[in-house]
């Protein structure tokens, strides 16, 4: 393998077992400004690649190791990107040549002898394409992540979260599991905005949401900014006993989060106050009962005096006794060693 360095420059695979080809193509391009790699078989062709993500390949049909067509499948099969192109060089000028090689995944085809003025036309084209697609690939998927986020707080959006509930309810259906929403909302929030200002508001928010986050760990676990100060989690095969303990551990954090609020009527600090709900969805059946039920336990939450959680099913209700008895048998176990 034998690279020239240019900064800057694209980098370009010439695959051919004979030197001599190797050696023109690499002058040629070297000419107009362009990195040159070498390969003089397959084999090496694929690990020049993987190794230097070159930005074109050169590629004649004949190879030692392997045919040209064979080579540029394997190229192509590792291409990380999938858009690197490949311009196969050959003597045969038939049809099933041609057609092997755009069967074999290969972009633009030439037969030599090659004349440098219109190869060194395709190359250039063919770079500048693949760089043009590569940008559209990126702000696409910037685009997609841009339409999923919220802007504040870097959370999935409500859009993200309708999606993913919706996905996750028709999975757990499909598996008879639990699933368990948690919808969060913070306390006396307009009068902290009065007090503190809007913008210390959007900060504020902007820490409660990373505290969220940081809670909620299982991966397909999802925490999702609701509305203007309302979070929601969606937690997939979680019981309402699990779905418990994560409130608990959210509502703690946010209270050990201490963010100052002088004006609120339950807490020095700013609180949070949560609705949960846990269904095995029926196959038939929609998320928004899930919702509306979640949002019941919100309101008891606020209604009970807030910087609380109450759970919304009998399901729930059950578990959450063991729950409470589990917490006051800690509870004890620590005063008695205390
Ligand atoms: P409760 O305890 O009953 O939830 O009272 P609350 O004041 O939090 O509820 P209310 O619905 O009356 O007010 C919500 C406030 O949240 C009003 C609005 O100013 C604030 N808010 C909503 N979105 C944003 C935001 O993006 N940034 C800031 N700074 N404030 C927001
Ligand atoms: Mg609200
Ligand atoms: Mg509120």
């Amino acid at each position: 393998m034998k690279v020239t360095l240019q900064e800057n420059q694209s980098l370009v695979l010439i695959v051919d077992n004979e030197a001599f080809n190797r050696q023109e193509l690499r002058f040629l391009l070297e000419q107009s400004g362009y990195r040159v790699a070498e390969a003089k078989d397959g084999t090496e062709a694929i690990n020049v690649f993987q190794q230097l993500h070159p930005e074109l390949v050169l590629l004649d049909t004949i190879l030692p190791d392997m045919d040209g067509f064979e080579c540029c499948s394997k190229l192509l099969s590792i291409d990380e990107n999938k858009h690197t192109p490949v311009l196969m060089i050959t003597e045969f000028e038939n049809t099933e040549s041609i057609e092997n090689g755009f069967r074999a995944g290969a972009t633009d085809y030439i037969i030599k002898p090659f004349y440098w003025p219109v190869l060194g036309f395709r190359v250039r084209r063919l770079i500048e394409e693949s760089q043009l697609h590569q940008k559209l690939v990126a702000a696409n998927l910037e685009l997609q992540r841009l339409v999923t986020i919220d802007f504040l707080t870097q959370l999935a959006n409500r859009r993200r979260f309708e999606e993913y509930m919706d996905h996750e309810w028709r999975r757990m259906a499909r598996l008879q599991q639990p699933v368990s929403l948690i919808l969060l909302d913070v306390d006396f929030f307009k009068s902290y905005n009065d007090t503190y200002g809007h913008q210390s508001g959007d900060r504020a928010l902007i820490e409660i949401a990373k505290v969220i986050q940081n809670v909620v760990q299982r991966p397909a676990d999802l925490v999702a900014r609701y509305g203007g100060e309302e979070f929601a989690v969606i937690l997939p095969e979680t019981d309402a006993l699990g779905a418990a303990h994560v409130a608990q551990r959210i509502c703690s954090a946010i209270r050990r989060l201490a963010i100052p609020h002088i004006n609120s009527q339950v807490s020095s600090h700013v609180t949070l106050s949560a609705g949960l709900a846990t269904l095995i969805p029926e196959p038939s059946s929609n998320f928004e009962e899930m919702i509306a039920a979640a949002d019941k336990g919100l309101y008891q939450a606020k209604a009970a005096g807030r910087d609380c959680f109450k759970p919304n099913n009998l399901q729930s209700i059950c578990n959450m006794r063991v729950f409470l008895s589990q917490i006051l048998m800690s509870q004890e176990e620590s005063s008695r060693v205390s």
